[in-house]
């Protein structure tokens, strides 16, 4: 690589009411720290920018069941989140959250800038109110009975019944979910963000991203056939204030939590920024035409990064354009939908709890919803790990370091290469590029099923090779052997870094290497005004190692351990035990 490239990885803000399941982190963060941990191999300059988001009306309405304050319930949420994350091994540069004062003045400088630059219109339309708190109920929080089929459970969006869209105003007797509270309907004002007046400007520049997924585009494209102004402050006591006079001192408006939410990437790397001591450094990200932005997410997400948030920057007319959309399809549950509610969920910490990160790192990657709708499974999950890490990876590794550490102690001298020994490591060193091209687009499942092959060759070559017999008879012709299966194995723990870092490390290792290439998040307190917050950060040396091995003959080699936990078969669909 000749130019150091930057470049901003954007993993989809998790939303603050509970602890993450897989069928979240398959989406927004396993593929971002993929793609930071792959960059930063590369020599790029990577900021990784997220946090929680901790506005809106679902987090006031699960504060109020629990009986705290929004922000008490937020704070609860975040730290769940901020484990889950670090125990995944996610190297964010700074994960944060939308409560803080940064975040606040941030949102609020560039509603200001939208407001000024006449994007922001006032309208009056009806709302629907809890007289109790004097808070906006949103459609899905208000039941009555149906005006067309007269069931007696519809809900304000919908009925489940009959199926058709419904309007709350439209409910006989509304009252609110899981109460006899009732419903108040008034005539509110609000701010609206013009999208329309960006129909054009969007369309032209999702349709030049001919490389993002189908998806991706598929769901854009119609989004922005049929655009109407939407509304960016509500009725609510939560969440950051609208400044302006006569709104600022309002307790009952607030911006609406997707304007604040989407604008957190920025206000995030504006606070890394700070926290590190340069607070101009975010513009080398932000107002730079050569920095290159990833975006990761479900598929549920996938407007709010191809519409609002563009529509915001457009908006703002100086900041970088989103330029890859990479949003995964959905993860079921044995055909079913993950739903907390249901209690149909597998928790990212149950998993943890009794497996390797690396484990679930690679079922998530190789067997997720990159491009469909994919199903978790335990047996297929034990299946992976037993067949694919332990027996093909695991065991190449094994073998490999056994025989090279019980032999020769070090790493062997070789003698001559074959043309078979020379070829392998020609096919070897063209994966690490052809990996790579994978990588940079988000191919995730082309580079590991490539990476996972190489490894099965250089299984295939040590098993016609047998260096464990030739050691009797020709120890050189053993020691070439290892050799040259020690330099693969060394490309491909490059290779496969990114992907499985808590093994990688261990196997650089077991390599005799000292330094750390595959590092590991902290946990720190950052105070701004007096008040402090947990945020996720690191230390991530990013060197151009994304280069063919030269493992040098005579480096010592340590005494190496399994790399991967062999797991008992399962038959029913329930988790097997840890061993
Ligand atoms: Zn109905």
């Amino acid at each position: 690589m000749t130019e150091r490239r930057t470049v901003l990885i954007a993993p989809a803000w998790p939303y603050a009411n509970g602890p993450r399941h897989i069928g979240h982190v398959v989406g927004f963060a396993v593929p971002g720290d993929v793609l930071a941990r792959f960059w930063r191999l590369r020599g790029a300059r990577v900021l990784m920018a997220s946090g929680t988001d901790e506005h809106g009306t679902p987090i006031t309405y699960e504060a109020d069941k629990n009986g705290i304050p929004p922000k008490d319930f937020a704070d609860r949420n975040n730290a769940l989140i901020v484990d889950d994350l670090v125990r995944l091994g996610m190297t964010y540069d700074i994960f944060t959250r939308t409560t803080t004062a940064n975040h606040y003045r941030v949102t609020q400088d560039l509603f200001l800038k939208l407001f000024e630059r006449g994007y922001l219109v006032k309208k009056k339309q009806m709302g629907a109110f809890d007289p109790a708190t004097g808070r906006t109920l949103p459609d899905r929080y208000i039941e009555g009975k149906c005006p067309i089929c007269g069931y007696p459970e519809a809900r304000g969006d919908q009925c489940d019944n009959c199926g058709n869209q419904l309007d709350p105003a439209d409910l006989i007797n509304p009252h609110q979910r899981g109460s006899d509270a009732p419903v108040e309907f008034h005539e509110t004002e609000h701010f609206f963000f013009d999208l329309p007046a960006f129909g054009d400007q969007l369309k032209a520049w999702i349709e030049q991203h001919g490389n993002w997924r189908p998806n991706v585009r598929k769901y854009s494209l119609e989004y922005v056939r049929n655009l109407k102004p939407r509304a960016i402050t509500r009725d609510l006591d939560w969440g950051v204030p609208v400044p302006l006079p006569g709104w600022e001192d309002n307790p009952s408006k607030k911006i609406y939590v997707w304007f604040d939410a989407v604008i957190g990437y920025l206000s995030a790397s504006i606070e890394w920024a700070i926290n590190s001591g340069k607070p101009d450094a975010w513009k080398e990200w932000w107002d730079n035409p050569e920095s290159h932005h990833y975006y990761t997410m479900g598929k549920d997400n996938i407007t709010f990064h191809t519409v609002m948030w563009p529509a915001i920057l457009m908006g703002a007319g100086d900041l970088h354009l989103p330029d890859e959309i990479v949003a995964s399809e959905f993860l079921h549950m044995e055909g079913r939908k993950f739903s907390t509610s249901r209690g149909q969920v597998i928790y990212v910490k149950d998993v943890l709890d009794q497996y390797d990160p690396d484990a679930l790192r690679y079922y998530l990657m190789i067997a997720g919803p990159e491009n469909q709708d994919t199903d978790f499974t335990w047996s297929e999950f034990v299946r992976r790990n037993n067949d694919e890490l332990v027996a093909t990876w695991g065991n190449l590794v094994h073998r490999t370091l056994v025989n090279a550490h019980r032999n020769f102690g070090a790493v062997p001298q070789p003698g001559n290469l074959t043309g078979i020994d020379e070829s392998l490591i020609k096919e070897v060193e063209a994966a690490l590029d052809e990996v790579a091209k994978h990588l940079q687009e988000a191919r995730f499942q082309n580079a590991l099923k490539l990476a996972m092959g190489i490894a099965s060759r250089v299984n295939v070559y040590l098993g016609t090779e047998q260096p464990w017999h030739t050691i009797k008879s020709d120890r050189e012709r053993a020691g070439t052997v290892l050799y040259v299966a020690l330099r693969c194995v060394d490309n491909l723990k490059t290779m496969l870094t990114p992907f499985l870092p808590f093994s990688s490390q261990r196997l650089h290792a077991m390599l005799g290497y000292e330094d750390v290439i595959a590092p590991q998040p902290d946990v720190r307190e950052f105070s701004e005004n007096g008040a402090s917050h947990t945020v996720i950060t690191g230390e991530y040396e990013a060197v151009d190692r994304w280069r063919p091995s030269q493992l040098e003959p005579g480096r010592t080699l340590p005494a190496p351990q399994a790399l991967f936990k062999r797991l008992d078969d399962v038959s029913e669909e329930e988790p097997p035990p840890s061993s």
